[in-house]
């Protein structure tokens, strides 16, 4: 079999270091003193060389550095990483490759450089254009600066996107609002927005649990949802995914891989993986702690502590998990082909009836969504339906 018959690849690279820790973040991101980037530019790449051994005849649509901060990363690592899977796949002729960035001076200083290296997409963590804002969330940089790195990436990528959070305590409507219009003046053609929300283990958990301070309650954290919605739609940057808009055609390609639930090979420490292999589904996932990945790829050749071939129902599962978070839903011939029987088939009709009913789901022929009152609170959507 060659390339063009095989399914195609993404390739996720996870660079797990920041320079602080933000009070909201539970991602695999941690803070060192020093990083020997010699050392952990040779193990991506060994780790590379290892998943392009399990992935012969790939074709590689996507490449995404994301983290941590992987805009802290040489632009010669990055240029390393993207020689070396151009050396191990064949690249789609429009292969998009994506890089996470905080939008620092040093980092904006860096857009070129990794330019031409080979990135063509930036998503900057801008946050919030509001100083009291980015205090609250731990950010490092100034509004200016996020303007000022916005300005470059502008100058040097085609395609880039910002992310923004909302729902943040005291925040109201007309605050929100005006804050969006600002962002919308700065927008290319994708725009993240992301409801605050309270992840156990965090800075932000244990502050929450001691009253330091309080969120929006569900109405009004409904309310700067509609909002969001209301005001990106009307600007053209239509709600792809719960937290994702973009004009049509200006999609995050990557993160379609994720929800569509197509295959992508995860490297780096705790990356992920979901790969077909024949008519089986496979998960991998890479060991978690920076060091401990980084001593294991130097022992063994890869960072990888699981693979496992999913189960029928498991992929029908997790199907349901990423397919319903995007506008467009499954399609029910997809569900078939990945799981061997009917959506409706295989869930229970108990459950999945009165979510219909109630206007959160959307069922016909073709395809299985989630409405926009659904999208809005998936998770309980997913949990009664999945329970
Ligand atoms: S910069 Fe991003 S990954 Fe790093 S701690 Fe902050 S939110 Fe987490």
């Amino acid at each position: 079999m060659n390339a063009a018959e095989t399914p195609p690849l993404a390739l996720y690279v996870h660079w797990p270091f920041c320079v602080s820790k933000c009070p909201y973040c539970d991602f695999n991101s941690h803070v060192r003193e020093t990083i020997d980037e010699a050392r952990w530019r040779s193990a991506l790449l060994a780790d590379l060389d290892h998943a392009a051994e399990e992935t012969p005849d790939r074709r590689v649509v996507s490449i995404f550095f994301g983290g941590g901060t992987p805009s802290l990363m040489a632009p010669k690592t990055v240029a390393a990483l993207l020689e070396r899977a151009a050396a191990r796949w064949p690249l789609a002729a429009d292969v998009e490759v994506t890089l996470e960035a905080n939008p620092g001076s040093v980092e904006a200083a860096r857009f070129q450089d990794l330019r031409q290296a080979g990135v063509n997409r930036v998503s900057l963590g801008v946050q919030a254009l509001d100083a009291a804002a980015l205090r609250f969330l731990g950010r490092r940089h100034t509004i200016d600066e996020a303007l000022a790195a916005l300005a470059v990436a502008r100058r040097h990528f085609a395609r880039y996107s910002f992310d923004l959070i909302y729902a943040r305590p005291g925040q109201t409507v007309a605050q929100w609002e005006a804050e969006l219009d600002r962002a919308l003046t700065l927008a290319g053609d994708h725009l993240s927005v992301y409801q605050l929300t309270i992840e156990a283990g965090t800075a932000f958990a244990a502050a929450h649990a001691r009253g330091d301070f309080a969120l929006p309650d569900d109405e009004l954290a409904g309310a700067l949802y509609e909002t969001t919605q209301a005001r990106l739609a009307a600007a053209g940057l239509v709600a792809y995914e719960i937290s994702n808009h973009a004009r049509p055609g200006s999609e995050c390609r990557h993160n379609l891989v994720y929800w569509r639930y197509d295959d992508y090979a995860g490297i780096g420490p705790g990356a992920h993986g979901r790969l077909s292999v024949g008519r089986d589904k496979v998960a991998t996932r890479q060991r978690r702690a920076p060091e401990t990945w980084l001593a294991a790829v130097e022992r063994d050749g890869h960072g990888k502590e699981e693979r496992t071939t999913l189960t029928p129902e498991e992929r029908g599962e997790e199907l349901l998990m990423m397919g319903l978070r995007l506008a467009d839903g499954i399609e029910r011939a997809r569900f078939r082909a990945e799981c061997g029987r009917d959506v409706v088939e295989v869930l229970d009709r108990a459950r999945l009836d009165p979510l219909v009913e109630a206007g959160f789901l959307a069922l016909d022929e073709r395809r299985l969504r989630a409405t926009d009152a659904g999208r809005q609170r998936l998770n309980a959507v997913l949990a009664r339906l999945l329970a």
